[in-house]
C-alpha cells in the first residue's frame, strides 16, 4: 500500500485525511504539538466559525486579499455549500447567523474536532503527536521525512504546517519560493482624546480611509482600550497587510463615524437647527451615535454643551462635523485580534497547480492551508480555503 504522510495536524491536514480513500492508502499525520487541531479549538471564540454562507465562488473570492484569483477554480469544485453538506452528512448541522457567518449548532468547536477525529479513526489514519518534522529529503521515487522521533518514508506528502516560519524553511530548502510573512487581521493602536474613556462604544457603519495608501473601507467600528477595532478596521488591515508592515504600523487614518458625506451632515445639522433652535446642543440627537460619544465630540470641538443649537456658529458647526466625519488619527501600532488572526505571506502561489493543490516543483507533493500565501478577512473564509484545498488534494489522490 502506498504511504501518504500529512505534515501538520491542523484544519487543512485533517480535512484532507478525512476525505482520503483508506482502502488505497496508508495515511499518517505528523503533528509537532501534543494535541492536534489546536487552532480549530480556539477558533471563533471557541465556537469555530466553520465557513461563510456565500455560495457564489466569484463573490466568495472577493474576501481573500491574497489568493483571490487562484481560489476561483478551487471554489467551483468545493465551496461553502459543500462544506455544510459534508458536515450535515456526518450529523453535524451548521447554522447561518445574520451576518452569514456559519457555526456548528452546538456552538462548540469541539464538535468539529470530534467529527475529524471520528472520520480519521474510521479510516485508520495514524496520528503521531509530539512529532516535529525537521527536514524532507527526496530519494528516488520517495520522500524521507526526518523528525525528532525517527524517519518516515512517503510516496506522497501533504504539507499543511500553517504559518510556522521554521516549517516554511523546510519547503524553501526543497526549492520553493517564500513570500515574507506579515500579520493580517489586526486592530489599530491609537491614543486620542476623542477615544479616551469610551471603550465599548460601537458604530453601525463607519468609513475608514488611509490617505497615504489611497484606500478605504466601511463597516461596523468599535472603540477599544487601545484604539479602534471592528470589521472596518480588520478588513482594511487585511487588504493593506503588506503596505502597513512597510509603514511599521505608523500611519494616519481618517474616520467618518457616521458614513455620511460632510455636505449631507451639514444639511442634517442645519435642518435640526431650524426645527429645534432652543434645544441645548449637548442634548440634541442629530446623528445616530451614543449621547456620550456626541458629548465627547462637542468637548473636543470646544463647544459648550449647554449652548442652544440656534447659537452654534458656522465655525463651531464645521469643527463638530469635521470631528464626526473627517476625524484624523495617528495609528502608532497594532494589536492582534483575539477571535481570528492569520498571516499573510507563505509559499508563492505561482509554484502551485490549483487544479489539485500540487507543487509544480516537487512530484507527488501537495500543499494546502495557511502555509500558502493565501489569507482572508474574518468570517469563516480562512477555514473554507483549508477545507476546499484539502478536499481537492484528497480527490486527486483518490483518483490516481
Ligand atoms: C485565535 C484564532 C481564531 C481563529 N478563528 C477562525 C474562525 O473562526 N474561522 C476561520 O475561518 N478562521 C479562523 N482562524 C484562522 C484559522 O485558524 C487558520 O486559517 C487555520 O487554522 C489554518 O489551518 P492550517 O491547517 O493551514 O494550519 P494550522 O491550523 O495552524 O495547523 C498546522 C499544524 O501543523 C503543525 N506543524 C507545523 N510545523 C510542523 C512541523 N514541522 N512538524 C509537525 N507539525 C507541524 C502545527 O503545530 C499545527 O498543528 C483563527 C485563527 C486564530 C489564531
Amino acid at each position: 500500500m502506498k504511504q501518504i504522510i500529512i505534515i501538520g495536524g491542523g484544519a487543512a491536514g485533517f480535512f484532507c485525511a478525512s476525505n482520503l480513500d483508506e482502502k488505497k492508502y496508508s495515511i499518517t499525520i505528523l503533528e509537532q504539538n501534543s494535541d492536534v487541531l489546536q487552532k480549530v479549538k480556539i477558533s471563533g471564540g471557541g465556537r469555530c466559525n466553520v465557513t461563510h454562507a456565500c455560495f457564489d465562488p466569484r463573490e466568495l473570492v472577493q474576501f481573500y486579499p491574497r489568493g483571490n484569483k487562484e481560489l476561483l477554480s478551487v471554489f467551483t469544485k468545493f465551496q461553502p455549500g459543500d462544506t455544510m453538506e459534508w458536515f450535515d452528512q456526518r450529523n453535524v448541522p451548521l447554522k447561518i447567523e445574520n451576518d452569514n457567518r456559519t457555526f456548528p449548532e452546538s456552538n462548540s468547536s469541539q464538535t468539529i474536532i470530534n467529527t475529524f477525529l471520528n472520520e480519521t479513526q474510521k479510516k485508520n489514519v495514524k496520528v503521531n503527536t509530539k512529532c516535529t518534522v525537521k527536514e524532507i529529503e527526496k530519494q528516488d521515487e520517495k520522500y524521507i521525512v526526518r523528525t525528532n522521533s525517527g524517519d518516515f518514508e512517503a510516496d506522497y506528502i501533504v504539507y499543511t504546517t500553517g504559518s510556522s516560519p521554521k516549517s516554511l524553511k523546510i519547503v524553501e530548502n526543497l526549492g520553493h519560493k517564500i513570500v515574507p510573512l506579515v500579520p493580517s487581521l489586526f486592530t489599530f493602536n491609537i491614543k486620542d482624546e476623542l477615544l479616551k474613556d469610551l471603550p465599548g462604544t460601537s458604530f453601525e457603519n463607519a468609513g475608514i480611509s488611509i490617505p497615504k495608501l489611497k484606500t478605504e473601507e466601511s463597516g461596523p467600528l468599535l472603540i477599544t482600550h487601545w484604539g479602534l477595532s471592528g470589521p472596518a478596521v480588520l478588513k482594511i488591515s487585511a487588504w493593506e497587510a503588506i503596505s502597513l508592515a512597510q509603514l511599521k504600523y505608523n500611519f494616519e487614518i481618517e474616520v467618518n463615524f457616521v458614513s455620511i458625506p460632510m455636505e449631507d451632515a451639514e444639511e442634517a445639522f442645519q435642518n435640526f437647527k431650524q426645527n429645534n433652535p432652543k434645544k441645548s446642543i449637548g442634548q440634541s440627537k442629530i446623528f445616530d451615535i451614543t449621547n456620550r460619544f456626541w458629548q465627547k465630540i462637542l468637548e473636543i470641538s470646544k463647544v459648550d454643551l449647554n449652548k442652544q443649537v440656534a447659537n452654534i456658529s458656522g465655525k463651531e458647526m464645521q469643527k463638530i462635523l469635521e470631528n464626526l466625519c473627517q476625524k484624523k488619527f495617528q495609528v502608532t501600532g497594532k494589536s492582534t485580534f483575539k477571535d481570528e488572526f492569520v498571516t499573510a505571506g507563505g509559499i508563492d502561489l505561482k509554484e502551485i497547480n490549483f487544479k489539485n493543490m500540487s507543487s509544480k516543483l516537487l512530484p507527488n507533493f501537495y500543499i494546502a492551508g495557511e502555509v500558502l500565501n493565501i489569507d482572508a478577512v474574518t468570517g469563516g473564509f480562512n477555514f473554507q480555503a483549508c477545507w476546499s484545498e484539502g478536499w481537492l488534494i484528497a480527490q486527486d489522490l483518490n483518483e490516481l
